[in-house]
């Protein structure tokens, strides 16, 4: 008898599995391949629009912390809608891009002041044209707990910056962060290829999500990833199959 229920139960459950396209069973196994996030900061809309085409290429589906939305011309502003079109997560990366910490603590605003004219204003803009941010980063990286748990109220994740020599600070699990450590790849970092490969090759080994940070691709500034290191990683990412995430699907 009690055979029959367990064999029937089976039998139920292959068949709601097949109504359901077995979508949630799917969903949980693909979140856990280990992957990598590519963050970009800041205001670059020219410069990332450029080289949309090799980011397809590549299948790359990355997010961008965007600020100073308010000084966006209509040209970029279209320019942005197209790189969200293109799979790309848009994200916060606060109004004027001001230091919070020094906003706060050296320069006397309130933290009341700092969200309401740093946080609430900036995403009131983009709201405004349609864009529902759901992670952030912060300018300059400078954060603390305080700031991470009130930020928590208006974002899935908050995205610091990783300035030590531990690297696996960079890599996480593929769902339920908080706060993230991401790691410079521009060239300001200093840091080499092989070291950019073999944190990737970490996040491959223990399953996890590597969060790299840039800014410009293959531009003059120091502040830019080198078009050679950008196609090391796409290289890698492929022949590995690892996944691209977006910062708000590892924040889920
Ligand atoms: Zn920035």
């Amino acid at each position: 008898m009690a055979k029959k229920v367990v064999v029937a139960s089976f039998a139920l459950v292959i068949i709601a599995c097949l109504f359901s396209g077995c979508k949630k069973f799917e969903k949980v196994g693909h979140l856990q391949d280990p992957g990598i996030v590519l963050t970009f900061d800041d205001d670059r809309i020219d410069n990332w629009y450029n080289y949309l085409p090799l980011l397809d290429s590549a299948n790359v589906r990355a997010t961008f912390y965007i600020c100073k939305y308010n000084r966006f011309t209509p040209e970029q502003k279209r320019k942005l809608n197209e790189i969200k079109n293109h799979g790309h997560e848009i994200a916060f990366h606060s109004l004027n891009h001001y230091n919070m910490q020094d906003y706060v603590y050296k320069n006397k605003h309130t933290i009341d002041d700092l969200m309401r004219c740093e946080i609430e204003a900036g995403l009131k803009m983009m709201n405004q044209d349609g864009y529902y941010p759901t992670t952030f980063a912060y300018p300059y990286g400078a954060h603390n707990g305080l700031f991470d748990k009130i930020l928590m109220r208006y974002f899935k994740s908050v995205r610091a910056l990783n300035g030590t020599q531990d690297f696996s600070k960079s890599v996480v699990p593929t769902q339920h962060n908080d706060v993230l450590y991401g790691l410079g790849i521009d060239k300001s970092s200093n840091r080499r290829d092989q070291d950019v490969i073999s944190i990737l090759q970490s996040a491959k080994n223990n399953n996890g999500c590597v969060v790299f940070v840039a800014h410009d691709i293959n531009s003059g500034s120091k502040y830019s990833v080198t078009l050679h290191r950008l196609q090391e990683i796409f290289k890698f990412v492929k022949e590995n199959n690892l996944k691209y995430y977006t910062a708000a699907e590892i924040s889920e």
